[in-house]
């Protein structure tokens, strides 16, 4: 990646407007990601945004920069792959708590087993919002939903807690109602030569009223505020992350600068260049012709 001193906030703006609804929590994440790959001096043809399927992902076309929008909860492998090919390149996957904690969990599990050197932003607003209101893993027990007019059966996640059972290297929360402390978090997790787990709070105010921007404003509190907080302690993280409803821990939770992340360990490919370095140009046309 080459330095570049004059990136600004304009080169990420794409002509396409937003159709979120008004108050959602994706405006201030996508004023997020865009601000933090400004400060870190990242243009836009340096760097790899890849979505699924959700009102998050609908972010795809409002950045203007290389973009992948794939399948629903399937946004990790393909970030790992264009990390495969082109490691100076940051990759940053975009995901949803609906997507990623229902079938795509097992990439979050093995994301964090592999720790590819890739950032995952997970909107977290407790619902699936794009489909109209029904439960995901992370809606409480007993919430009333679209999908479960009763309320929800099931025992709610706690993707954190789940994350730092999982031998992680970077595991951070923010909160879309904290524009600085988010852009910090998202800077951070850039920067981390690992798999970077970014979990966002988020108001959904169309189908999530239960947990609204006052709600969480009222419960959040930011671990780097207490200098006791050491957030290399494993075992204190995960006690903080414990508490999903009265007081919320936000900041990086724990950081593991040690561990070698996934192409640091492939042996007989660290000292190689890039895939991206094989690509060639071919004449296929004698091959179309084949189905014409
Ligand atoms: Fe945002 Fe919820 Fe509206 Fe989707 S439905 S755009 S998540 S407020
Ligand atoms: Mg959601």
């Amino acid at each position: 990646m080459q330095a570049n001193t004059n990136v600004k906030i304009n080169d990420y703006a794409s002509p396409v407007k937003p159709t979120w609804c008004a108050g959602c929590g994706d405006f201030a994440i996508w004023t997020a990601i865009k601000m933090a790959l400004v400060e870190l001096n990242i243009p836009p043809t340096e760097v790899v945004l890849c979505f699924d399927i959700g009102c998050n992902s609908n972010m795809a076309d409002k950045i203007n920069a290389y973009v992948f929008k794939g399948l629903h909860g399937r946004v990790i492998p393909v970030a790992a792959g264009i990390k495969l090919a082109n490691q100076g390149l940051p990759v940053i996957a975009v995901g949803g708590d609906g997507g990623t904690f229902d079938e795509g969990m097992q990439h979050f599990v093995h994301a964090f087993r592999s720790n590819y050197d890739i950032t995952l932003i997970l909107h977290n607003n407790c619902d699936f919002g794009l489909t109209t209101g029904q439960a995901t893993p992370t809606t409480p027990t007993g919430q009333k939903m679209n999908s479960s007019p009763f309320g929800v059966a099931e025992d709610r996640l706690n993707p954190t807690q789940l994350a730092l059972t999982l031998n992680p290297s970077f595991v951070a929360k923010g909160f879309t109602g904290d524009l600085k402390q988010l852009v910090g978090l998202l800077k951070a997790a850039i920067e981390h030569k690992g798999f970077s787990y970014l979990e966002v709070l988020q108001h959904c105010p169309t189908y999530n009223q239960f947990m609204d921007q006052a709600w969480y404003k009222d419960r959040v509190y930011k671990v780097e505020e207490n200098d006791t907080y050491d957030n290399t302690n494993l075992k204190l993280a995960y006690e903080r992350a414990g508490d999903q409803l009265e007081k919320i821990a936000t900041g990086i939770l724990y950081q593991n600068k040690e561990k070698l992340n996934f192409y640091q360990r492939i042996n007989h490919i660290k000292d190689q260049p890039d895939l991206v370095s094989n690509v060639e140009k071919k004449d296929i046309s004698e091959l179309l012709l084949e189905f014409k």
